[in-house]
């Protein structure tokens, strides 16, 4: 009888088919640990797995006789312990069985990629060393020559000094040959970071001092924690995260934006020192192999981090801090599916630490929950120093007397606020969710529209590039000179984005700095860093963004924020649509009067009397919340209820919409009074990447009763070969 050790192994592969094990043999001596990756022959390629059961059999040739497979050797053994914590590791099996995440997609989420379980790792970044010279016994000057004394006199003040520091390669040799100094090779840390400017620590309000306290006597150790804008939440984290950091335990803080996290590093890094790692999706793969590699070696207490942070190996968390909790970026709302908030309370529940989830404007689902008592309730309902909130206007623009002129975006009153604020030296930031110039471009003749070839959706104008862009898929082309159906050349701009109004800006106000911010400038990371640096240190007066300018930034000097188009989100049909807008004005409006002075927002809409942008300009959560719940109770949207999402695409559009209709009539029968089927829906835009979209929509109360059925029905949907089927449990996108 031969003993073996039967593996099973999961294989990088594009193929949601392959979500499942193969089985592996390995003839060495010690059984090889799940969790590890290994090499292994795969249909005439040689991939690389990942283990995730092994065991040892008594009788392997019985075995392989009774196999209807072959059995085949694994050729080689990558790691020696396994890349994921066993926290991690049962983390990666609760997603993949209860939200049909695909493990080697959770893998690559969160692992950095010279870690993933794929042949991509083997030319990844490997550890980069540093050479430094560590002195250690000084010369008898009279023994040593003219150039041998300059040298010494260099670096006879210095303990320890990179080579690369050294100009003469002649020094560095008589150093070690003399044995006074000797080489050290050190690992090296390629993400550079260079802290801002942040407030050092104050003295807390009472306020501040009364949430801690609550939190410090609390027996549930899952907080809300809602402050109205500037209300000093970033100090409760800070001061929380040092209790935490006394009894040596490790910190997790998440911010929704990889823009957020320059400033929460600075804060962390000034209290903490280099006991700081940063991670997230813009770091390049040698930078973030370096950072994981510090947390993985234990040699950082606190992570800071956006959405993905949320799986950092951090061992002994005695914190986790959600900031902006209400963020829709805390959803990957692509495979693998996920919600950090989620992940947040999982590992909370592991190590039994603090969950803190900070916002001004809490998503209705864990107000919800607080209201219920599953999360402890805390409120900071003044800003810092009870400087007051600001004083918000709001015009109708469908009122052409408010209008600067008849044709103008721009009302009179916001014009003069920005002039105003320009004198007195304020800072201002406009709000206007929209990229580019134009939203789309329309013949004035036939009314042909410019759309995008993949997609069908109208192109938008980007003037800077002096192009049409398609805000789905990115397809770009050049502004065209003619209608292509019936060769006029009255081309007409329709609707208006960010540029627009930083070019109608500068126009008007030609002295000022105007700067813009949004995700068509994400493509160079430092951009968004820049920008906001140099708006931070007033170098800029007015920045233009979209959302990305509402959240969590604090500039003291800004005292006038201008929303345009809030209704914006409004025209979606979406049952969080009055959510979102409420979010964001209530959000973008907290950006003002944040320091001594006091502030003023003016927000230009054409729904003036709506109660999310009613509300959301005096940032009077409590009542939306009532409202918006009166509303979701009545439609039984979530919170009431839950949703899930299957996403079917294809090349074939008869297929899909046959496929389809199958599966919402196989799912009619089986979920008959555990969940609401809806659908087939033709979602926007239809025709995506190449593969027509079709989505089923379940609305259900509880997911214990459907989870088993969706078992079932799953494996099935991933034989359909020419039809790709995704689910997605809690989307945020119908
Ligand atoms: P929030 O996140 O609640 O909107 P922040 O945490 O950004 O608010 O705090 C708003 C401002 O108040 C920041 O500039 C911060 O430095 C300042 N601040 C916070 N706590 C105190 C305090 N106890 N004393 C003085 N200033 C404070
Ligand atoms: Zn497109």
């Amino acid at each position: 009888m031969k003993k073996a050790y039967l593996l099973e192994v999961f294989i990088e592969h594009q193929l949601q088919q392959l979500n499942r094990p193969f089985t592996y043999v390995y003839h060495g001596n010690t059984l090889p640990q799940k969790g590890i990756r290994v090499r292994v022959p795969f249909r005439q390629q040689s991939l690389i797995g990942y283990v995730t059961e092994s065991k040892l059999i008594d009788d392997f040739d019985a075995y392989q006789v009774s196999s209807p497979y072959p059995i085949l050797n694994i050729t080689e053994i990558m790691d020696e312990k396994p890349i994921l914590s066993r926290e991690l590791l049962s983390l990666v099996d609760e997603l993949a069985s209860q939200q049909f995440s695909s493990k080697i997609g959770l893998l690559q989420a969160m692992l950095p990629p010279s870690l993933f379980p794929s042949k991509q790792s083997l030319r990844s970044p490997k550890v980069a060393y540093e050479e430094w010279l560590i002195f250690i016994k000084e010369p008898d000057i009279n023994l040593l020559n003219s150039y041998q004394r300059n040298w010494w006199s260099l670096v006879k003040d210095l303990k320890k000094v990179r080579t690369n520091e050294i100009k003469s390669k002649a020094a560095i040799k008589f150093f070690i040959d003399q044995g006074l100094a000797k080489l050290e090779k050190v690992e090296k840390r390629r993400f550079d970071f260079k802290p801002l400017k942040v407030e050092t620590k104050p003295t807390l309000s009472n306020d501040q001092k009364q949430v801690l306290n609550q939190i410090n006597q609390s027996t549930n150790k899952i907080f809300l924690l809602e402050g109205v804008t500037g209300s000093g939440k970033t100090e409760i984290y800070l001061s929380l995260s040092e209790q935490v950091i006394q009894e040596n335990k490790s910190v997790l803080m998440i911010v929704p934006e990889i823009a957020l996290t320059p400033v929460m590093m600075s804060y962390y890094h000034q209290r903490f020192g280099e006991k700081v790692a940063i991670l997230h999706s813009g770091l390049t793969p040698a930078e973030k192999f370096d950072e994981y590699r510090r947390i993985l070696h234990g040699e950082v207490l606190v992570v800071v981090g956006a959405r993905s942070a949320i799986f950092a190996p951090l061992e002994n968390i005695g914190l986790i801090v959600l900031d902006e909790e209400h963020s829709e970026t805390y959803k990957q709302d692509t495979p693998p599916y996920y919600h950090a908030r989620e992940i947040a309370l999982w590992r909370r529940q592991y190590h039994q630490s603090q969950l803190v989830m900070g916002t001004a404007t809490p998503s209705l689902e864990s107000r919800a929950r607080a209201q219920k008592g599953l999360y402890q309730h805390l409120l900071l309902s003044k800003r810092i120093y009870d400087q007051a909130l600001p004083t918000t206007t709001i015009i109708d623009m469908s009122q052409t007397k408010h209008l600067a002129n008849v044709d103008s975006i721009f009302s009179q009153r916001l014009l003069d606020g920005i002039s105003n604020r320009l004198l007195q030296k304020e800072q201002v930031i406009v709000l206007v969710n929209r990229r580019g110039f134009a939203q789309s471009i329309v013949c004035r003749q036939c009314e042909y529209r410019f759309t995008c070839p993949s997609c069908q959706v109208p192109l938008a104008f980007h003037a800077q590039i002096n192009s049409l862009k398609c805000h789905y898929c990115d397809h770009l082309e050049s502004l065209p000179t003619q209608c292509p159906s019936c060769q006029g050349h009255q081309l007409m701009k329709e609707g208006f984005g960010t540029e627009k109004v930083v070019s109608s800006l500068q126009r008007m106000f030609p002295e000022a700095k105007i700067a813009r911010l949004d995700t068509d400038m994400t493509g160079v990371r430092t951009n968004v860093t820049q920008i906001l640096k140099q708006f931070q240190e007033k170098k800029i007066d007015i920045l233009v963004g979209t959302q990305m300018v509402a959240k969590g930034h604090d500039f003291p000097n800004v005292t006038l924020v201008g929303v345009m188009l809030a209704d914006l989100g409004l025209h979606v049909p979406h049952y969080r649509a009055a959510e979102r807008t409420f979010q964001l004005i209530a959000q973008v409006v907290g950006r003002t009067g944040r320091g001594t002075q006091p502030g003023e927002a003016i927000i230009q809409t054409t729904m003036p009397y709506h109660y999310a942008i009613q509300l959301g300009a005096k940032q009077d959560y409590a009542a939306f919340y009532d409202r918006e719940m009166k509303e979701r109770k009545l439609r039984q949207y979530p919170p009431f209820t839950f949703l899930a999402r299957f996403e079917l695409s294809s090349k074939d559009q008869d297929l899909v919409d046959e496929v389809a209709l199958e599966l919402q009539q196989s799912l009619k029968t089986q979920l008959d009074n555990i969940a609401e089927v809806i659908g087939p829906n033709i979602p926007y835009p239809e025709y995506y990447a190449g593969v027509y979209r079709r989505r089923i929509l379940l609305k259900y109360k509880k997911y214990q009763l459907l989870h088993p059925i969706l078992e079932m029905i799953y494996p099935l949907l991933l034989t359909k070969k020419t039809v790709k089927i995704l689910l997605n449990v809690d989307p945020y996108d119908m």
